[in-house]
């Protein structure tokens, strides 16, 4: 079944590299406007604790068409019903729980992980379902083929992982509307999320830069990558202003080829004060000219998984 078809699935990139800062971002989104020429495409940023997709493409959050809020399970305790026999705060793992000297146990919200298990356990049914807000997941057009999803979790809120899972569960909807390339922006690092954001999918573009921290996340990355055996090509962002050699080395011992370099480019820097994103207001720039030499490679790599 050719891509496209409502019942086909995508082709999944995700664009990621372990230390923030490197451009992932800038690349992911310009990549999804240079797909979006050829195929419907949907672009999906994963970092929730500051997603900047949005920002980066100069779209107004009037133009959002879906919005919905996403909420946790906390415990609602019935005094009245509440005997004290602490089954509930033995059975937290979290330690969001409190038996306080009298009345029913105390809930430490920000501890509480939406589990249940207090609710299963209550042998009195003193426990009702409560919920508390933890975020946003939006929907929103950037071009006629190409839409964005991505999810915003609320201030202090430390479970980012709860809110990647819901906007996971969105995607697997939404990409079914035909969509043919799906661009994954994940968070920057290489801890619990970033390897959820990059499971399932058929590829990763290692963003880097050669700079001592970018040796070091590289490294890291390229471990998670290995980890769940995932297809992987390294992007060497601001090639021009360190070793590249470095990074080459790096490439030789993994076995993960370098599918292009991009050199350092003023407009980037414009490109983000205006919010203009470069494949479309800066086509002769030497960003846009670089990506647009990795989009070829990729479309070669990918080419026949399409038909
Ligand atoms: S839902 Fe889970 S984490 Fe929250 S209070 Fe109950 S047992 Fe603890
Ligand atoms: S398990 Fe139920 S009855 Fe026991 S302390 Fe918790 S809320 Fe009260």
């Amino acid at each position: 079944m050719a891509a496209g078809d409502a019942n086909s699935k995508p082709i999944q990139i995700a664009v990621t590299g372990g230390k923030g800062g490197t451009g992932k971002t800038t690349v992911a989104l310009n990549l999804s406007l240079l797909f979006s020429r050829d195929f419907k495409t949907l672009i999906l940023d994963y970092d929730v604790e500051n997603p900047n997709a949005l920002i980066l493409s100069g779209i107004e959050q009037d133009k959002i068409t879906f919005s919905r809020k996403v909420y946790q399970f906390i415990p609602v305790f019935k005094g009245d019903k509440c005997v004290r026999c602490g089954a509930c705060v033995n059975a937290c793992n979290s330690n969001a729980l409190l038996l306080p000297r009298e009345g029913p146990p105390t809930l430490f919200e920000n501890l509480c992980e939406g589990c249940r298990a207090c609710k299963l356990v209550c042998p009195t049914d003193a426990i009702e379902d409560g919920r508390k807000l933890i975020g946003e997941m939006h929907r929103v057009p950037l071009t006629d083929s190409l839409e964005l999803l991505y999810a915003e979790i609320v201030p202090g809120f430390e479970k980012s992982g709860y809110m990647a899972m819901h906007l996971r569960r969105l995607e697997k909807t939404v990409s079914r509307e035909g969509f043919e390339i799906l661009v994954v922006d994940t968070a920057p690092g290489a801890h619990c999320d970033v390897l959820r954001a990059l499971m399932g999918r058929n590829m990763a573009l290692l963003v880097t830069e050669p700079t001592p921290f970018g040796e070091h996340d590289l490294r890291l990355i390229i471990d998670l990558v290995k980890l769940i055996g995932l297809e992987s090509y390294i992007v060497i962002n601001r090639s021009n202003i360190g070793d590249t050699s470095r990074i080459y080395n790096i490439a030789d011992e993994s076995g993960i080829e370098v599918i292009g370099e991009i050199p350092f480019d003023e407009e980037v820097f414009k490109s983000h004060v205006h919010s203009k994103p470069m494949v479309l207001h800066y086509p002769d720039s030497s960003f846009t000219r670089a990506l647009t030499e990795i989009y070829g490679k990729l479309k070669k790599i990918i080419g026949d998984r399409l038909k």
